[in-house]
Parts: structure tokens; sequence; C-alpha cells
């Protein structure tokens, strides 16, 4: 049995936090490979490590002082150094950075070095090897990433090391040079460490227990979610549920190694296992909740227009010369409607209209505003009937107009649009007939 353990920045952004981490490491010999994030805000207000590097090579860049502001992340590790009493200094490595970032070294490297050093100190507070990313994660020149190089490099330098910390969110390009993942890209690195050494799971820590079922923004402490399959967190993730980076899924989702969101601040919670497929009923008839709000609605009439072949291709063609994607195209006899996100669609949205006319020669195009679109996920509902009976009474209930409905054939989900100004009111009433009830 093999484990990769991954751990967020609030995880590590202390010594106390490294401390839980060490116990969490420790209480399981299978726990062999780590890859820490660079350390997290440690209280409300505090700034992450990741930030303070942005904000000095910003200075270092227009070749103003940044040596306060290095001093600064400096001390951030040398009070955990201090906290934990280890006999590490980064002094060599803080000159190489000053003298780095004078040479204009790149924001990517400037980024990175904060999971390269919390990599170095946690190797050496658990006795584990170090191997830095920048020589087994490789990225093509396009950055993305080289996946064939990078899992023979790093597969084989995890045979070489049985026990080993490989710091998140980074790696390089076949020259060498720093290239980083986008934010909260540690998670792809534990994925991509999972599927190099075969774990038989990806356990990725952080201070929640796991994915609830709604927002607990919206809902007063949700439940959480025991198991979600692959296909249904990208639904919840699509639609803004965001505890895990949204590619570290498809390392792993390949290779059928179940990923198991935890906790460090409650290590006993289970957490939430994301996996390929499941027989184990969800306790809910839904998975989960999401949604955004920002949407706008184009609602595009003609007469015939269901029998004039080609007549959806050129109203979408419109959208693609602008470079808008578009989110749901419900349609009727005459009318067809395209959802886009409202803050894309505003600077253009003449130039579109008049690609639609141009185009498809409609009767009349209106629109409407300030709409949001509501993910009901769940692979349950497929088996259960009068789930969509349930959900729009429950907004009747609620006296939530509903603008827009949409079931993919999938059956594994529902999206609902409503008012902007209805978004919470909605998502407390579908949560209520679902959870609150039990049914
Ligand atoms: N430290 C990076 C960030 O703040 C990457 C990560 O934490 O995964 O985005």
């Amino acid at each position: 049995m093999k484990k990769v353990v991954k751990f967020g920045g609030s995880s590590l952004a202390s010594a106390e936090q490294f401390e839980k981490v060490g116990k969490i490491v420790k209480s399981d010999k299978n726990r062999v490979f780590v890859v820490p994030s660079a350390p997290g805000k440690r209280y409300d207000g505090d700034t992450k490590v990741t930030d303070m590097l942005y904000g000095a090579y910003s200075l270092a860049k227009e070749d103003k002082p940044f040596e306060k502001q290095l001093s600064a992340i400096k001390a951030r590790y040398q009070e955990i150094i201090d906290g934990l009493k280890l006999s590490v200094s980064l002094d060599r490595e803080f000159e190489e950075i000053k003298k780095n970032f004078m040479e204009k070294a790149g924001e990517d490297y400037a980024a990175s070095r904060g999971e390269y050093l919390n990599g170095i100190l946690m190797a050496a507070y658990l006795g584990y090897e170090f191997i830095d990313a920048a020589t087994v994660i490789f990225f093509k020149e396009d950055g993305n990433l080289n996946s064939p190089k990078t899992q023979e490099l790093l597969s084989e330098a995890l045979k070489k090391a049985p026990r080993a910390v490989v710091p998140g969110f980074y790696g390089a390009y076949d020259n060498g040079v720093v290239h980083t993942f986008s934010r909260g890209g540690s998670d792809i690195t534990g994925s991509l460490v999972a599927k190099a050494c075969k774990a038989d799971v990806y356990e990725n820590w952080t201070d929640v227990s796991g994915f609830m079922v709604a927002d607990p923004r919206i809902i007063d402490h949700p439940r959480s979610i025991e198991t979600i399959t692959y296909r249904e967190l990208r639904e919840l993730a699509y639609m803004g549920a965001t505890v895990l980076h949204e590619e570290a899924i498809f390392p792993v989702r390949k290779e059928g190694i179940p990923i198991n969101i935890r906790n460090t601040n409650a290590p006993d919670d289970d957490g939430t296992w994301i996996v390929e497929s499941t027989c184990q009923k969800p306790k809910y008839v839904i998975t989960g909740i999401a949604g955004k709000k920002g949407f706008c609605a184009i609602n595009i009439e003609k007469d015939k227009m269901n029998s004039e072949i080609g007549f959806g291709r050129k109203v979408l063609q419109a959208f693609e010369e602008q470079e808008i994607s578009f989110e749901h195209v419900p349609s009727g006899i005459d009318t067809m409607t395209v959802f886009v996100h409202q803050d894309d669609f505003a600077q253009k949205e003449q130039r579109v209209l008049a690609g639609i006319h141009k185009l498809a020669q409609p009767d009349y195009i209106d629109m409407e505003t300030d709409l949001a679109l509501i993910a009901v996920v769940g692979r349950g509902m497929r088996a259960t009937r009068g789930t969509a009976g349930r959900i729009f009474s429950a907004l009747a209930h609620a006296n939530v107009n509903v603008k827009m409905i949409d079931q993919g054939s999938s059956e594994l989900n529902i999206i609902i649009g409503v008012k902007n100004e209805d978004f919470e009111a909605a998502i407390r009433a579908i949560y209520t007939i679902f959870v609150d009830t039990q049914l």
C-alpha cells in the first residue's frame, strides 16, 4: 500500500501546523511521498508566501529595492524552523534567490520558491529525501505539461527514493527554466506523483473536511459529501465548487486512483472520497448543488426556425467569431436561447448581435441579464423518479421563478436558471427538500 499525501498552504502556514502534518504522515507508514504547498495564511488578513514572492519579484523586475520584502519571506520560514527546532539554515538559498531576482529569473521562478523552500523544510522535518520538482516535472514550450517526460523521470526518481518530498506547483522547461501551474497547482503535482508511483490513494489534506453538499456561505453547516465520482465533481467544480484544482483529477482518474480530501485540523474526519465509479448509494438523491451568478441569456426568435437547417450553427458562429464561449443553448420551435457569461459578453454584445443578424437573419432578438445558473448534481438521480418535480415544487414554494431548465442527457445533473437575486433562496430550497427532509 502506497499513499501520496499533499498538504495545502493553510496546513503548512506555521510550525504548529507543520507538527500536525508530521503527526499525520508518521501515523501511517504508507504515507511515503509528500507534496507540500508554500506556507499559506496563518490568520485572516495574513498574506500567503506565494503572494509575498510575487510582490517582491514585481519590485525586482522594475529594479526597485526588494530586500525588505525578501527578508519578510525569510522570516516566515525562520519562524517555522525555530518553532520546530530544526537545524536547517536557508541562508544559502536566500542568497541565491536574491541573486536570481536581480538577474530577473522570472515570475514563475519567484513564485515557485515558496514550495521549494517549504519542501526543503518538510524533508528535513520528516527525515525524507528532497526531490526538486524542476528535475522531475516538465513542461512543453507551449506551457502545457510534458506528460511522457514527467511520467518517465518522476517515476524513476520515486523508485530510487523510498520516502520523499516533492514540492508542489512547479516544474521546468527542457532548458531548466522554472515554470508553474496555475494558482493552487500543487494539487496537480500531487496527482502526478500519485500516478507516477502507482499509489493506492492520493490524499489531499486541506482545511475543510471534504466537499460540502452546498456552499457553506449559503447553507449553515451543510452536510459533507462522503463519496463523489469524478464526473459529478467535474459538474460541481465547473459551477464553482472549489476545494481541489480542476486539473488535478486527470492524472489519477486515468489510473483509477481515488482521491481522499482530508482536513489537517480534523484528521479523524473521513473527508470526501473522489472515485471513478461506485456502487455506494449516496445518502441523498443529490450529491451536491453549486452555482454561479452573472449570466446573460440571448433569446433569438425566427418563425419556422426548427425546420431551417443550420440555423443553430449560424447563431453560434456569431459567438465564436467574437471568441465568446456559450454555457447552455435551450431551444423551442421558433426560439433559441444562448446563455453566456455576462462579463465576457458585455463588451462585445453589439458585435455579436450584428453577427447574428448577418448570419442567421432572425425576426427578433432580446436579452435577459443578471441570471444565475444552478447545477443540481447526483448519480442517484437517474434511478429516482420525481427528482425534477421535487426541485421545481421546492422552488415554487420559495417563490423563485425558474427561467431555464436543462437536464444533461447523462441524467447526472439538472441545470436551472434563475434571477441573480433568487440564487441563494433557490439553493436553500433545493438543499432543504433533499437533505433536511432526507427523502
Ligand atoms: N502556493 C501556490 C498558490 O498559492 C500553489 C498551491 O498552493 O497549490 O497558488
